[in-house]
Parts: structure tokens; C-alpha cells; sequence
């Protein structure tokens, strides 16, 4: 007599990933008909490939060998840390919502790696917090920003604890839910715009960042730095005393209603929220009453804002109105988007730029192929790795953390490291400019400050006379 109750559950748990019998067999190595027999249960998978299904369906072997949920953990909601399994639901229920009941494998296997790695951490207890955060503060018509490499991750985007999509570039129909990648850009936001071929204009998105420059963050004691309006100061601090009202939670005021840290300790892990009081939000918010136009409904047109940026029309746009920035302008042709996410990264770090990128861009170096950001160093070192039919993410990754912290700057690049680079033909000049870095951004933080000055350079082109009024 055939045995039902396995495939039952496993058909339950493929459903309410939202996978189709092709793709779950891709992501465990085996056929659509192997899935559709387990499933109708007439065979049953092999032991070693029970704990990669365990990985993709997010549960544990035992309960794929029992067929049930353990009751523990159903039972158990109170704490927010025995929440994860309901987080994990929520990250996936928002990548069905943005992307389709068909993601595409590309998108699902990002979900699914960053599940892997961090199925053991809090890491998504963390996240969800900043997305609750970001959507009490929406609701007061305010923002929060999140400092650092968060955007690396796709769950944190998927649950809007930041807006920075880290997927290759690529193209997404909001109402019939296509999925297109193109590589020919870098950037996401430099796909040409167009209508999708249901008639709806398809949307564009994805700056290219890989969650491995996010992996030592979720393994280690981590920190937070939360910017937001004064306006929202008490909201804020309230939903950070109900969000963990059953745990351990330290606050220390460093100035008056200024700044605020809240640390909070699980049996795995200790984490640190920092929220500042910013009075820029006041500003932000100033301008959209003014201009009856909220941040998030600002639709940029890529060359419109570009020019600005290329003329150097930047007067009021924080992070780029200095002249570091301008004189930067003038030594780089701003071809893309993604030029101007390079500038920002090679303003923002130590030993980048000066000495550095500067001259390789005055040898006739495009500004795009130059290291800006930690994740430059990784993607440049895995693209040349698989040009030889080879991939180590371990080993690009080491190189990213040693030149992101100027471990080649004080120490120089070994012999031996020179040769293995030699290898695998990564060019001199790439060599020569880790030995001078001091310290590197993640391109996630770089995205942020595109973002928002894109944003307000086109409040800048619409509403000249507000934005003088409120901004210069
Ligand atoms: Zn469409």
C-alpha cells in the first residue's frame, strides 16, 4: 500500500514555498519526475538528499521524516526569537508578492543561500525589526535610513529594512509579474526603460551586490545605525520596547533625545540598535509638503538627473556638493548610474581614490572597472576565477575583508599572493591599488546615498524655487 502522508506534506511545504515541482528538483539536484513521485509516493528520497530539501523548505529533517511541524515551536510565539520560522514565511510570502507565484530560480537560489547561512543566527529577527520600524515611521508620511551594508541582503529588501534591491539588473512587470536579467548594464538602474508585453511599463531595479560582502556581518555580534526625523523619536523607541518585551533589552543615552543605543541579547547572539536624531529628515519631509510629491512616488528619468550630476549642478545635495565631489565630476565622464555609484564609493573611503583610482582613471582606466567598493574586490576576483573554469567565493571573499580593513596596505601583498593573482590574470594595476587601500564602504552604503540624491536632484529640476527655499 503506497505511503501518502510524506508526499502530502512535502507537496504542502513546495506549495507554500511557491515553487513548482521543476524548480524544487533543480535546487536539490534532481528531475521534476523524481518530485512528482515523492510526491505521489511512489518512491521516497534518498537520505542525502533529505537534508537539502530540509534547506530549501526550511524545516528540519526530523520533521520531514515524521511529517509534521514540531509542536514546540508552534506553540511557542511569545518570544520574538521563536518567531524565525514565521519570518523566514514572511521574507518568501514578499519575494511571491513582488516577483510572481514563478520566481525565477535565480531569485529563489538568493532567497535560498541567504537562508542557509543564516537560518542558525537572529539575523532576520533583526531585520524585521527595521522593517517594522521603516513602516510605523511610513505611516507618520516619515523615513527611517539604515546605515551600512544591509541593502547587501535580499531578505532585508524583501522585508523593506532597506530599499537597495541587491539582485543582478534586471527588469520586473508589476502586473504580470515577467522577470527579465540582463547583464549588459551594470546597474539596474541603467536599463533602458520599457513596456512590458502585457502593455504595463515594466519596472527596473537590481545594483549587483552579492550577499557574500554581507556574510561575516551575520555571524558575529552586529550593530545598526538608524537615522530618522525627531519627529518620529518616540514612536521609534516605543516599538523597540514592545518588539522585544520579552527579552533583555539595555539602553544607553549618549545625548539628550539625540541619540540612543539599545542592546539586546539572545542565547545566540547580541545586537546593537543605534538610533539617531537627525533634523535632515525635517527637510526631506518639508519638501515633499511643499511639492504634493512623497519620496517614494519620485520616478527619476536616468538622463534628466544625470545631467545635473555631470554639470556639477549639485548645490544642496548632501554628500555631493562638496568640492572633493566636484572636482571628482570634472576628472570622471559620468557615462550611467553606475559611474556616479562608483564617485560616491571612491569619495567615501581611505586611500580610494587620491594616489589611487585617480590616476588609474587619468591612464585610461574606465571609472567603472576601478575598485570603489569591498564588493569591487570580490566581483572582480570571482569574475576572472570563473573565466578559468574556476569559482572560490572563499578566496575572493578573504581578499575583500583583508583590503577592506588595510590589511595589504600595512603588510603589502605577499609574493606568493602576487603569483596565485597572476594565475588566474588579474592585472597589476589591481594588485598595486588593494596595497593602498586603507578602508572600502560596502557599495550597498554607496547605493543609499545615490538614491536619495537622485531623489532630490529631481525635486531640485521640478521645483527649483522649493527646493532653494528649503535646502540651500
Ligand atoms: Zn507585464
Amino acid at each position: 500500500m503506497r505511503d501518502y502522508s510524506f508526499g502530502n506534506f512535502l507537496h504542502e511545504l513546495r506549495s507554500r514555498r511557491g515553487l513548482t515541482q521543476y524548480q524544487l528538483g533543480a535546487l536539490v539536484g534532481v528531475s521534476d519526475k523524481a518530485v512528482s513521485k515523492w510526491e505521489n509516493g511512489s518512491s521516497k528520497p534518498q537520505s542525502n538528499i533529505l537534508y537539502k530539501l530540509s534547506d530549501v523548505l526550511g524545516v528540519s529533517v526530523d520533521e520531514l521524516l515524521t511529517c509534521k511541524y514540531h509542536s514546540s515551536e508552534k506553540k511557542d510565539t511569545k518570544g520574538v526569537f521563536a518567531m524565525k520560522k514565521q519570518l523566514w514565511n514572511k521574507s518568501f510570502d514578499a519575494m511571491r508578492e513582488r516577483y510572481g507565484n514563478s520566481a525565477h530560480l535565480e531569485i529563489m537560489n538568493r532567497l535560498l543561500t541567504e537562508h542557509a547561512e543564516m537560518q542558525n543566527t537572529d539575523m532576520i529577527v533583526y531585520f524585521n525589526l527595521l522593517s517594522v520600524l521603516a513602516s510605523e515611521a511610513r505611516k507618520q508620511g516619515e523615513h527611517i535610513r539604515v546605515r551600512g551594508g544591509t541593502g547587501a541582503s535580499f531578505v532585508a529588501y524583501l522585508l523593506g529594512a532597506t530599499e537597495i534591491n541587491p539582485l543582478k539588473p534586471h527588469y520586473c512587470c508589476p502586473e504580470c509579474g515577467t522577470v527579465i536579467f540582463d547583464d549588459s548594464v551594470d546597474d539596474g538602474w541603467d536599463l533602458p526603460k520599457k513596456i512590458c508585453s502585457c502593455g504595463k511599463e515594466i519596472q527596473i531595479d537590481g545594483h549587483n551586490i552579492p550577499f557574500e560582502t554581507y556574510r561575516h556581518v551575520v555571524h558575529r555580534n552586529t550593530s545598526f545605525d538608524v537615522s530618522m526625523s525627531p519627529n518620529i523619536w518616540r514612536i521609534a523607541n516605543s516599538v523597540i520596547k514592545e518588539y522585544f518585551k520579552d527579552c533583555e533589552l539595555t539602553a544607553t543615552e549618549r545625548e539628550e533625545n539625540r541619540i540612543i543605543t539599545y542592546t539586546v541579547t539572545s542565547d545566540k547572539s547580541a545586537c546593537a540598535f543605534t538610533f539617531l536624531a537627525d533634523t535632515e529628515f525635517e527637510q526631506y519631509q518639508a519638501l515633499e509638503r511643499a511639492t504634493g510629491t512623497a519620496f517614494e512616488r519620485v520616478n527619476f528619468s536616468q538622463n534628466e538627473v544625470l545631467n545635473e550630476f555631470r554639470l556639477g549642478n549639485t548645490d544642496g545635495i548632501p554628500k555631493f556638493c562638496t568640492d572633493f565631489y566636484k572636482d571628482m565630476a570634472e576628472e570622471v565622464s559620468l557615462g550611467s548610474f553606475y559611474d556616479l555609484i562608483q564617485i560616491s564609493g571612491l569619495s567615501h573611503g581611505t586611500g580610494v581614490w587620491i594616489n589611487n583610482a585617480k590616476e588609474l582613471v587619468n591612464q585610461g582606466i574606465p571609472v567603472s572597472n576601478v575598485i570603489a567598493y569591498r564588493d569591487d574586490v570580490f566581483n572582480h576576483i570571482e569574475k576572472h576565477m570563473l573565466r578559468k573554469g574556476m569559482s572560490n567565493t572563499g578566496y575572493a571573499y578573504k581578499i575583500m575583508e583583508d583590503t577592506r580593513r588595510g590589511v595589504y596596505f600595512r603588510g603589502g601583498v605577499s609574493e606568493e599572493m602576487k603569483k596565485q593573482l597572476k594565475d588566474i590574470e588579474i592585472e597589476d594595476w589591481f594588485v598595486d591599488s588593494i596595497g593602498k587601500i586603507q578602508y572600502l564602504f560596502p557599495k550597498a552604503h554607496g547605493v543609499t546615498y545615490v538614491k536619495l540624491a537622485a531623489t532630490l536632484m529631481w525635486y531640485k529640476i521640478h521645483y527649483p524655487k522649493e527646493f532653494a527655499e528649503i535646502m540651500l
